[in-house]
């Protein structure tokens, strides 16, 4: 049984997670500390440390092994236009992405958003630009930066707190009580850069300390 997950911010917006940090391989620098957008990570408090957020989350990491899985997901997606990987949590086995990219193929007529940090690992690349050659997919690769560095890549994220990085997409969740509000552009292939300006106590303290750096 497919364990999907609703968030309030996504218009009702179905995704697929997995628990932040433990499945997030491209969270960690190479001295093996958190980078600093990951720091703030908003999947690591709030609701998502109550025992039924974590709960299909949890579950959700053996149950992608299933060799049926692929096709349950896409009977799971039957109905959906729009569709989130990874709401928390990142595509962090090979063998998993590979799945995912056969979901993608099998339901053309869903958007799929996926965020990643695994762009960063080379043997991920090749299954990440197939995603990137099909018409439905956008995989978006997050930048590291809460200031507003923007990465290379076809279609990138960045945290935001001060100016908005030159020619991003301001996302403007946070003027609708942070929900997307009828906006898709993290789904559309021609929007190349998405800004998140920073909020919560917990990333104002990140970037509070990356200003002193
Ligand atoms: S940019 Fe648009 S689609 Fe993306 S999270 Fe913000 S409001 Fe939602």
């Amino acid at each position: 049984m497919i364990k999907l997950s609703k968030t309030s911010k996504l218009d009702g917006i179905m995704s697929w997670s997995l628990q932040a940090l433990d499945t997030c391989p491209g969270s960690k620098d190479s001295t093996g500390n958190l980078v600093p957008a990951c720091q703030g990570c908003y999947a690591t408090t709030g609701n998502y440390r109550f025992a039924n957020v974590k709960k299909p989350r949890e579950f959700n990491r053996e149950d992608w092994k299933r060799d049926s899985w692929v096709n349950d997901m896409v009977l799971a997606l039957d109905s959906s236009r729009y569709f989130r990987w990874f709401d928390s949590g990142d595509m962090y086995d090979l063998r998993l992405a590979e799945r995912i990219l056969m979901v993608m193929v099998r339901t053309p007529w869903v958007k799929h958003w996926l965020p990643t940090r695994m762009h960063k690992f080379d043997k991920f690349k090749s299954v990440i630009r197939d995603m990137q050659g099909l018409p439905n997919v956008v995989v978006r690769f997050s930048s590291d930066s809460v200031t507003g560095g923007v990465i290379e890549g076809l279609n990138t994220s960045t945290i935001f707190s001060d100016a908005l990085p030159v020619n991003a997409f301001e996302c403007k969740a946070y003027q609708h009580e942070g929900k997307c509000n009828g906006c898709r552009a993290c789904y559309d292939k021609s929007v190349s850069v998405i800004a998140y300006k920073a909020h919560g106590v917990k990333m104002a303290k990140v970037i509070k300390i990356v200003a002193m750096q």
